[in-house]
This record gives structure tokens, C-alpha cells and sequence, in this order.
């Protein structure tokens, strides 16, 4: 069906040649082929759903939860300010994100590595909400394959609008959970209870994200997962012959049911019986039997569907299972290997380094910026002048007045003293002055002192420029 990732399959997959082989939502002369799978209830089905509906509630519930007088996750773009878990990261914090994202990456780096797409099959909410909240909606108003539906509602076709109306409404909720994420529940709730011409932009915003949902969770479902997501892109680089994936095992299924050989006068048979079932139930429309392929989301729902058939010819169950490649064919299958160290090592070493950014922050930080215009001007009186800009982030919970001074040179700006808000951001120019024999070949290290309330008190060294020890050498302001 699919391009198979770079480790070499278990069972190579047959040559496709037809449209299918392209993608398995495409039909052989290209246009959509609809999946429909069906239901295959299972113990792993089960599995998937506590997990799905535990996610649900807590993706519902996060943006309504508080920690130290703040959201648990707010993601204030506007703002460029990011709270996590009571901790906010201010725009200053880049070295912080970027350590958060590094983090992250490697996390789901050493996840793929040892469960392969675990991710893909148990928490991302493509998975979660098509497969437990809109495909039911659909199941229950429309019935599916090998699913008893209500007749008359198919007859009138009442149940395709009930369908149609549930699922906006359910997108309409979601579309308002998603961005509670990203203004908050009060910001939220006022955009909610007011008239959309008194907001029209974030009115506009809600109706793009609804429309967004719904197109992606009823029209291009599992295309998100084969096309558009880079994640499925990357499992060739990820996965590794001894990551757990969901694989079925040719040793024991082959020569499946109608291909038997003939060895030493007798049948040889394998336990796959060629029912089809784990075709007809795969969301993304292709053939475990076929060896990895990068169309794979880990939905378990071959093994259901497959134990199901087992069990009624009693037959062990896992023809087609959790399994690695390497195990399949018979090689030592453990879970050290260089990468399964090095990610976690990376992973360990992220977080120290966030532990001790975190806890060396003050109550505000303070960058200083080269100011626009030349590095340096001569004053009258042959002083020179510097212009700064002195970047102050207040991570108080509170208001704070910050003053400046310097040592070493004389500081002059009308934006000091300062006033913050909590958490605010601010740029202020200032003008640092020294005399022209104070450089030492065009250069004048000083420290300017920050102070704060509370007796908080922060220095920065700073580097003036100034003229060279010899005209000639001045640079050109
Ligand atoms: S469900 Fe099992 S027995 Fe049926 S075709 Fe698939 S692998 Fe073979
Ligand atoms: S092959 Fe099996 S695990 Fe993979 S997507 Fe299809 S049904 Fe899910």
C-alpha cells in the first residue's frame, strides 16, 4: 500500500502499481476513497478508550484549572508570555523555550524509539477525538460496517442531519476549549456573552477554528495522519528494528488460508484464515499484513480485530501484536541501545539546565541593547555618549518601580524611574556618558545598576565605545 519505512519489513510488502499504492485513501482512478472502518471491539479497543476519555477531560478541564493564582497552561501569543504548571516564561525567556522545545523533542524522540507511534495510536487528539468522538457520532446516527443502525433514521435522512448538526456543535465546544488555551477562560467567557460585533476579530477567529475542526474531523480525517502531519514523515528516522510496533507476524500467519503448501506430502497452513478483517477495520485503509508501513497510526485495531478471529478458531491470540521487527525474525529484541541512552541522557541534561534557569531568576531580569544610531557622539563639552535601551521583564505578581544608575559613567534617561505591571515587558532608552579620556583604545567597560524594590538590586556590565586612543583611528560615528 504505502511506502514502508527505512528498516527493511519483516515480510517485504508485494508491488503495488495501482493508485492504491500512491496513497490508500485514493481509489484507482484517483479520486477519494472513502474508509469507513469497522468497529472492532476489543480488549484493546477498551484500552484506548479509557485512555481517550481521560484525555478528553483533562484537555476540557485544563484551561479552567488554576496553579499560584494562574491558568495551568495559558498560551498568551499576543503577549508572547507562555504559563505552564504556575510558571510564566516572558518574551526574555528565550533560552528557557528553547530548552522546553528541545525537551520535548527529545522526549518524543526516545517514545518512537522504544513504542514506536504510541503517540499517533493512544493521545494525539486527531486519533482521540475522530476515533472516539466523531466516528461514534456517525456510527450512532448512521450505523457503519457490521453495525445494526436505526432504519428510519437512515430512511428519512434525519440521522445524516442529526449527524451533521452534532458534529458542529461539537466542534463549536472544542473550537472554544482550543482557544481558551490561548486567552484564557475569562477572556473567553466575555467573548462568549457579548454580541460578535463588539469583537468581531476574535468572533472571526472562532468561526475559522470551528470550520477548521470540522472540515479536519469530517471531511479530511485520516488524510491529516498520512499527508499532512509531519510526525508519519519522520518514523523512518525514529523507529529502529527493535521499537515496538503493531506488526503481524508472517512466521506464524503464512501461507495464509487458500495459499497452503504442500511440504513432505502435507498441507502446510498458517494461522491467517485471509478473513480481511484487519483490512476492513484499519482507519487509514491499508494491510498490517503488508509489513510496516508509514500509513500505520499504532490504532490497535487490527489486533482486535484479529484476536476476535483467533479466539473463534481457537487459536493463540497475537497473530498480529505489539512486536518488534527484530523479534520477528528471531534476533535479541532488548531496550538499551545507543539511541534509548542518548535521548534520556539529553533529556536529563535539558532538565537540569531548565531546574537551574528557573531558579537562578530573580524577581526581574534585565538585558542591555545597543541603542539606534551611531555607537557614539561627542557631546559639547567632549564627553562621549552612548545611546542604550535597557530591556527590564518584572516577574513579579505585583506592580514594580525600577531606577538606574551606573558605575563608571554618568547615565541620563526620562524613562527612569520605570513602572512595570506583573509580568510586563518593557524596552527604555537611556544615554550613558563618560570622558573621552576614560577609553582605553575605544572601549569603556562599565556596570549599570538596576535597582528595584525590596532592596533588589541587579548589575550588568556593559562595554561603552568610544574614539580610538589616536584620531585617525576613531571609527566614523
Ligand atoms: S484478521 Fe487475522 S486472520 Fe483475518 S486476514 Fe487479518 S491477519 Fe488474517
Ligand atoms: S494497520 Fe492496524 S494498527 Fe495500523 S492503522 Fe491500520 S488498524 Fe491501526
Amino acid at each position: 500500500m504505502g511506502g514502508a519505512s527505512g528498516q527493511s519489513p519483516p515480510r517485504p510488502a508485494p508491488p503495488n502499481t495501482d493508485a492504491g499504492s500512491v496513497l490508500s485513501t485514493l481509489n484507482d482512478d484517483g479520486t477519494r476513497r472513502w474508509i469507513k472502518p469497522r468497529l472492532s471491539p476489543g480488549r484493546w479497543w477498551s484500552r484506548r478508550r479509557g485512555v481517550a476519555w481521560l484525555l478528553i477531560a483533562i484537555f476540557t478541564l485544563i484551561p479552567h484549572l488554576r496553579m499560584n493564582g494562574k491558568p495551568l497552561i495559558l498560551l498568551d501569543l499576543a503577549t508572547r508570555r507562555f504559563t505552564f504548571f504556575g510558571h510564566t516564561f516572558l518574551p526574555t525567556d528565550t533560552i528557557l523555550l528553547a530548552l522546553l522545545l528541545m525537551g520535548v523533542f527529545f522526549t518524543v524522540f526516545l517514545c518512537t524509539a522504544l513504542f514506536g507511534r504510541v503517540w499517533c495510536g493512544w493521545a494525539c487528539p486527531q486519533t482521540v477525538y475522530l476515533e472516539f468522538v466523531y466516528r461514534p457520532i456517525e456510527r450512532l446516527f448512521e450505523g457503519g460496517p457490521g453495525r445494526r443502525h436505526i432504519a428510519w433514521l437512515h430512511a428519512t435522512g434525519l440521522g445524516r442531519v442529526l449527524k451533521h448538526l452534532t458534529y458542529i456543535l461539537v466542534s463549536c465546544f472544542l473550537a472554544h476549549t482550543f482557544l481558551a488555551y490561548f486567552v484564557g477562560t475569562d477572556t473567553l467567557r466575555q467573548w462568549v456573552v457579548q454580541s460578535p460585533f463588539r469583537h468581531p476579530g476574535p468572533f472571526l477567529v472562532m468561526a475559522v477554528t470551528t470550520s477548521l475542526m470540522l472540515f479536519d474531523f469530517t471531511y479530511f480525517r485520516e488524510q491529516t495522519c498520512i499527508v499532512a502531519c509531519p510526525y508519519g514523515r519522520m518514523q523512518s528516522t525514529l523507529l529502529d528494528r527493535r521499537s515496538l510496533i503493531v506488526t503481524y507476524d508472517p512466521n506464524r500467519g503464512e501461507p495464509r488460508r487458500g495459499a497452503g503448501v504442500i511440504a513432505l506430502g502435507q498441507l502446510k497452513q498458517g494461522d491467517c484464515v485471509d478473513c480481511g478483517l484487519c483490512v476492513a477495520t484499519c482507519p487509514t485503509g491499508i494491510d498490517i499484513r503488508n509489513g510496516l508501513q508509514m500509513e500505520c497510526v499504532h490504532c490497535t485495531q487490527c489486533m482486535d480485530a484479529c484476536d476476535a478471529v483467533m479466539a473463534k478458531i481457537k487459536k493463540p491470540l497475537g497473530l498480529i501484536r505489539y512486536g518488534s521487527q527484530a523479534e520477528l525474525a528471531g534476533e535479541k529484541a532488548g531496550l538499551l541501545r545507543p539511541r534509548t541512552l542518548i535521548y534520556p541522557t539529553l533529556i536529563a541534561l535539558i532538565v537540569t539546565a531548565i531546574v537551574i534557569v528557573i531558579a537562578r531568576q530573580g524577581p526581574a531580569s534585565v538585558r542591555v541593547l545597543r541603542g539606534r544610531g551611531p555607537v557614539y557622539t561627542t557631546l559639547p563639552d567632549g564627553a562621549i555618549a552612548n545611546p542604550i535601551l535597557i530591556k527590564i521583564a518584572n516577574r513579579r505578581d505585583a506592580q514594580a518601580t525600577f531606577t538606574l544608575d551606573a558605575a563608571g559613567a554618568q547615565v541620563r534617561s526620562d524613562a527612569f524611574p520605570a513602572t512595570l505591571k506583573p509580568g510586563e515587558v518593557a524596552t527604555l532608552p537611556a544615554t550613558l556618558m563618560a570622558r573621552r579620556d576614560d577609553f582605553t583604545q575605544g572601549r569603556l567597560d562599565v556596570r549599570l545598576i538596576i535597582l528595584g524594590e525590596n532592596g533588589l538590586t541587579i548589575e550588568e556590565p556593559h562595554r561603552m565605545g568610544g574614539p580610538a586612543a589616536h584620531p585617525r583611528q576613531e571609527p566614523k560615528p
